[in-house]
């Protein structure tokens, strides 16, 4: 027997109309990629949305038709959002930090019918245009005062665009699974595969985004954005925006520690997402030329994920801002949010350190997140809080295959989908991220982890960052190599100075056996350590007699 319920699919079209209808003043703030800020809201949003999704029709866009952007964060990649899902179309964001060949690649692998790009990235589309085959007309972002000079065919202006089709738009109703956005995975090995999203995951996404043990976006929060709209949909934050009203601010290409600094303090953000490459420069900032954060600013909450959030890191926003971080784990594949860490009842009376001890865990799964933890086999290993294995994922906004179905088959016999990480899960439920299964360090038969190394470094004054990596070692099998980057304007330190540190820090058999030091560190297009890169570098190290 049948339920006796309304079954009304679930469309991102009906995110902008509920906003549109409740929340039509909430702000969408931008940094335009000319610089100033630019102010609209929910109601606006929609208007255009919906100019954008005539001009689809006009230009013959048809329902599944992929369409890209090459985009920073900002209210007219949010129209696309909306006006190119809402018609039925998929909206394909674009890495524009990738190789331009993976660019192209993607592109063709997509078959993107028209792109939509900012203007920053002219001299980049000028350079694909004659190699992205499918792609019929390139759109640029911008008003006919600031378009670009270039040799693109069939170059478009947006607003031109845009600005001659009706206000009006009757969103079409479809089922809910129909595919809304598409996004690449920057895989480290073989062809970046693409990770579609449904209507339905995203929505279903965003309710979770905004529920309290969620992100806890809320109409109350002015939320800084500074994930990328081009990655897995800025953390599904436009829909949940959208879904409950709040304000976004949205940085454009201007993530430097000043420019978001800025944007905190004058738009009263309140909640503020990212990677910690991000917000170790806005730390940076904040320490050497703010008078008082804590006075001047009035964040509450910042999340972090993407790669894990040091400790040293979770401390400097709770003394220096005041303000909490909320460490997050996910990935593309998973739309991307799987565990949160929120807090317990019982953690209410805990002192800082022990907060901190909590907070560096990625968290509680989510409901919509099953989690389990496998050995090599895929035997289900207890969640005890020490064993480490395999980290499989399974719910309804979890990918189920790869576009064009690359890689075959991804999910395992009780259709978990496996992470790559590996992972300890406490009794409470908390998660806790030791390595990526290719990163982790095997000595002697037991693992290092080479994340947990790496964040005890990076608390220590005087690293800007730190990796580790294993090197082949001929009694132990392999041993860890920290590779750290100094921090300037602060005293030099050495080796020993490090290994010093270390010692209170880590078991003594997790001590690196070498510490190295390097200009700069290299990260993948998503701001995470490029591992790959680093072994490479050090393809002929060997450790010292
Ligand atoms: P991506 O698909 O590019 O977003 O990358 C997903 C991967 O990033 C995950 O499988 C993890 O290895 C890593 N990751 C994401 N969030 C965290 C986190 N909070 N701590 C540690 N690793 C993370």
């Amino acid at each position: 027997m049948f339920g006796l319920m309304q079954d009304r699919p679930l469309l991102i079209s009906s995110l902008i109309e509920h906003a549109a209808a409740f929340h039509p003043h909430a702000e969408i703030v931008s940094r335009t990629v000319e610089g100033p800020i630019h102010r609209c809201t929910y109601a606006d949003i929609r208007r255009r949305a919906m100019q954008v999704a005539n001009a689809m029709q006009t230009l013959g866009v048809r329902p599944g038709d992929r369409v890209g952007t090459l985009a920073w964060n900002g209210y007219r990649h949010m129209e696309l959002y909306f006006g190119v899902s809402g018609m039925g179309a998929v909206l394909h964001t674009i890495n524009p930090r990738l190789f331009p060949e993976q660019i192209e690649y993607i592109a063709n692998h997509a078959e993107d019918q028209y792109i939509f790009f900012d203007v920053s990235f002219t001299a980049l589309i000028e350079k694909l245009a004659p190699r992205m085959k499918s792609v019929k007309a390139f759109i640029a972002m911008t008003d006919r005062a600031n378009m670009p000079t270039a040799d693109i065919p069939g170059l478009i202006c947006y607003e031109d665009l845009i600005g001659r089709e009706p206000v009006e738009y009757a969103w079409p109703e479809f089922d809910e699974r129909a595919a809304s956005s598409l996004c690449y995975t920057s895989g480290t090995t073989g062809n970046p595969k693409g990770v579609l999203y449904s209507h339905r995951s995203s929505v279903l996404h965003a309710f979770l985004a905004c529920s309290v043990d969620g992100l806890g976006l809320a109409a109350a929060e002015s939320a800084l954005v500074v994930v990328p709209m081009f990655h897995v949909n800025a953390w599904g934050m436009p829909y949940a925006g959208a879904m409950c009203g709040a304000k976004l601010v949205l940085p454009g290409p201007a993530m430097d520690g000043k420019s978001l600094y800025e944007l905190i303090r004058d738009e009263g953000v309140t909640l503020a997402l990212g990677v910690p490459t991000v917000w170790q420069m806005l730390l940076q900032h904040a320490e050497r030329n703010a008078t008082d954060p804590k006075r001047e600013l009035v964040l509450r909450r910042v999340v972090i994920g993407g790669s894990s959030a040091p400790r040293s890191m979770c401390e400097a926003f709770e003394t220096l801002m005041g303000a909490f971080v909320v460490h997050a784990w996910g990935m593309t594949e998973m739309s991307p949010i799987g565990t949160i860490c929120n807090l317990l009842p019982k953690h209410k009376r805990a002192s800082l350190e022990q907060r901190l001890d909590l907070q560096v865990k990625q968290g509680r799964g989510v409901y919509g997140v099953e989690l389990k933890l496998t050995d090599e086999d895929g035997n289900r290993l207890p969640h005890d809080g020490t064993t480490a294995g395999h980290l499989k994922v399974r719910g309804p906004w979890i990918a189920n295959a790869y576009f064009h179905d690359d890689g075959g088959s991804i999910l395992d016999d009780e259709c978990f989908f496996d992470t790559g990480d590996i992972a300890t899960i406490d009794l409470d439920g908390y998660m806790h991220i030791t390595d990526r299964a290719k990163d982790v360090i095997k000595s002697g038969g037991e693992w290092i982890s080479s994340i947990d190394l790496e964040n005890a470094a990076v608390g220590m004054p005087g690293v800007a960052e730190a990796a580790v990596i294993g090197i082949a070692h001929p009694k132990w099998q392999e041993r860890p190599l920290l590779i750290i980057v100094r921090k300037p304007d602060c005293p030099l330190i050495n080796k020993d100075d490090v290994l010093q540190y270390l010692e209170s820090q880590v078991a003594r058999w997790w001590l690196p056996d070498d510490v190295v030091f390097i200009e700069e560190m290299p990260h993948t297009a998503t701001g995470k350590l490029q591992k790959m890169a680093l072994r490479q570098m050090f393809r002929d190290y060997r450790f010292p007699a």
